[in-house]
């Protein structure tokens, strides 16, 4: 119904997280009809996630993809980078907004570590795209010199965040490293990212350990 440029818009904004094909539509009219740029200063942004940014080689949250001599030693993100955060901690989040809203939260003063997702009860294996072997590498102390005492698992309590938290708890057990998890607060089905501070204060603080 729509001409072929619109229909290609609304087919690819449709598949972003949030967006049903009928926003899509009306985004799709209210940026033709738009005359203060923003169709231009999109197609810049769009073009600054391809080629501005990279991942923190430890954590993997993202970074801005700097020139050489302005980037901060090692590629590290302004987290890894800060000796005066306790390095002793991590908290292992699903998504790098969940590290936004917890960092945010201002009650959490160590590392993180960006897992990129979670299981999926149709998962058999475990997914390639989670950056799972390199926490344990971090842990074991095999990237970096971090002498790792706690994981926190700041993982969502919804059933694609227990499968995911159980299977980390069991791979960790063998490392002997306290593992905990937030606990207390954020109810069953939440997600870590819409939790306000005084809720995700309140889960740190009654994270109970694995054992
Ligand atoms: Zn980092």
């Amino acid at each position: 119904m729509y001409p072929k440029p619109i229909q290609d818009f609304i087919d690819n904004f449709a598949k972003l997280p949030g967006i049903g094909p009928r926003q899509a539509a009306r985004l799709a009219f209210w940026l033709l009809n738009d005359k203060k740029n923003t169709r231009e200063n999109l197609k810049r942004a769009l073009e600054g996630l391809d080629k501005e940014v990279k991942t923190c080689k430890f954590c993997h949250f993202a970074i801005e993809n700097l020139p050489a001599g302005r980037q901060a030693p090692e590629s590290k993100c302004p987290f890894c980078d800060n000796p005066a955060r306790d390095r002793k901690t991590i908290c292992v989040v699903e998504k790098e907004t969940d590290l936004a809203t917890i960092e945010k939260s201002g009650v959490y003063k160590g590392l993180y570590h960006v897992l990129g997702g979670l299981f999926s009860a149709l998962d058999i294996a475990i997914p390639k795209n989670l950056k799972i072997p390199e926490l344990v590498e971090r842990i074991s102390g095999r990237t970096g010199k971090e002498k790792i005492e706690e994981v926190i698992l700041a993982i969502s309590p919804t059933h694609e965040g227990d499968l995911t938290a159980r299977y980390l708890e069991r791979l960790l057990k063998p490392l002997k490293i306290k593992t905990t998890r937030i606990g207390r607060g954020l109810p069953y089905g939440s997600e870590v990212e819409f939790a306000d501070a005084k809720t995700l204060s309140g889960a740190l603080e009654s994270r109970k350990e694995i054992k």
